[in-house]
């Protein structure tokens, strides 16, 4: 059993992907061609925002995010405590300090009422994280930040694709960053991200910032980055967004029966705050005794993960070490990620779930 499946997916595109891919091959143009526009096109309309910008990765996307906020030494943006590290990290590449917020023990997500006691005349941004696939309370928090000049910057590298009160993740901040990671609800064949804006300036910027700050023709009005994505990876991009509201549907059927097969036993199953559609990128209980369990369970043949397993302020790249959020340190303490893809059968989730439940009895 894979952790995610990639491979079912691709048998199913097999067909078109090779004439994506062959279609790149025979224009030859690798660099910004015309698949990258068509993506950059489609996936703005998906979102209903007016600029989408492509670039190498779903953390040069947050990085450039920053740079185009005009974001760096001596600022400080705010980000959950407990995550991926690449949310603090692009705050860090950028000469910033991440300052560490504390979550919501349900949901995992940044909790809108920790964030007024961190806000300081340095703060420039608060950068959500839309993790496991659902967005945080996003209104609460553009509410606060607007009252405090702050940017609201969606790292939504898991949640393409989710909604929150009918509105699509990626349109819900000034600036979103999403990922292509091939393990990502839309993901490509290697590294990939895209940025998504209403803010006509902030686009024309970010699209030179992209491209080593080029205005065109050699003129480099400010420091940039090489970030462009691959157009191959546009192309399968291309071909896996014809299938991705199908996909969706699947994980969401998958996640529902996770629901419905795990709810006589003794842990906490993911929760959605009302008004959210997850994409369901991972399927993350909460539960004690999880190094037991996870053990037991890759004993049983059974992959799992654990997302993540400190909190970001004890990641020696981005530590604070006066930091100390308590609801964080649980999380890392309590989280277990199950195998969630859209391709994942019932019968897989059974074999899952009874091992599982043995684990869970100490079998
Ligand atoms: C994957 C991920 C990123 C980084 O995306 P890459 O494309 O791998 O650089 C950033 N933030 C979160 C929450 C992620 O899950």
């Amino acid at each position: 059993m894979a952790f995610v499946d990639l491979a079912a997916q691709q048998a199913r595109l097999k067909p078109r992907l090779d004439a994506a891919i062959q279609g790149v091959l025979a224009h030859g143009r690798y660099v910004q061609g015309p698949e990258v526009a068509e993506l950059e096109e489609r996936l703005a309309a998906r979102v209903g925002v007016a600029h989408c910008i492509a670039c190498g990765s779903g953390t040069a996307a947050l990085q450039l995010a920053q740079m185009g906020l005009g974001i760096g030494p001596g600022d400080e943006v705010i980000v959950p405590g407990f995550g991926f590290v690449a949310s603090a990290e692009s705050v860090a590449l950028c000469g910033a300090k991440p300052v560490y917020a504390e979550i919501d023990p349900d949901t995992l997500l940044l909790e809108p009422l920790a964030l007024e006691a961190l806000i300081t005349p340095r703060t420039r941004a608060i950068m959500p994280v839309s993790l496991f696939g659902q967005c945080a309370d996003m209104q609460a928090i553009t509410k606060l930040a607007e009252h405090h000049g702050l940017a609201v910057i969606e790292d939504a590298a898991q949640s393409f694709g989710a909604r929150r009160h009918g509105r699509a993740s990626c349109s819900l901040s000034r600036v979103a960053c999403t990922s292509f990671f091939p393990s990502k609800p839309l993901g490509c064949y290697g590294d990939g991200g895209a940025l998504f804006t209403d803010d006509e300036a902030l686009a024309t910027c970010l699209r030179r910032l992209i491209n080593h700050g080029d205005a065109g023709r050699y003129r480099h009005l400010q420091l940039g980055m090489n970030s462009r994505l691959d157009t191959l990876q546009a192309a399968i991009l291309l071909v896996k967004l014809d299938d991705f509201d199908a996909e969706v549907a699947q994980r969401q059927a998958v996640a529902d029966r996770y629901d419905r097969l795990l709810a006589a036993l003794p842990l906490d199953r993911p929760r959605l705050l009302p008004g959210n559609v997850s994409v369901h990128a991972q399927y993350t209980l909460q539960l004690e005794g999880r190094d037991a369990v996870a053990a037991r369970l890759n004993d049983a043949g059974i992959p799992t993960a654990i997302h993540y397993p400190r909190p970001l302020y004890r990641q020696p790249a981005v530590a604070d070490p006066a930091c100390r959020l308590s609801v964080c340190e649980a999380a890392c303490e309590r989280v277990l990620s199950l195998p969630m893809h859209p391709y994942l059968e019932q019968g897989q989730q059974e074999r899952v779930v009874e091992a599982l439940g043995d684990a869970l009895r100490g079998a």
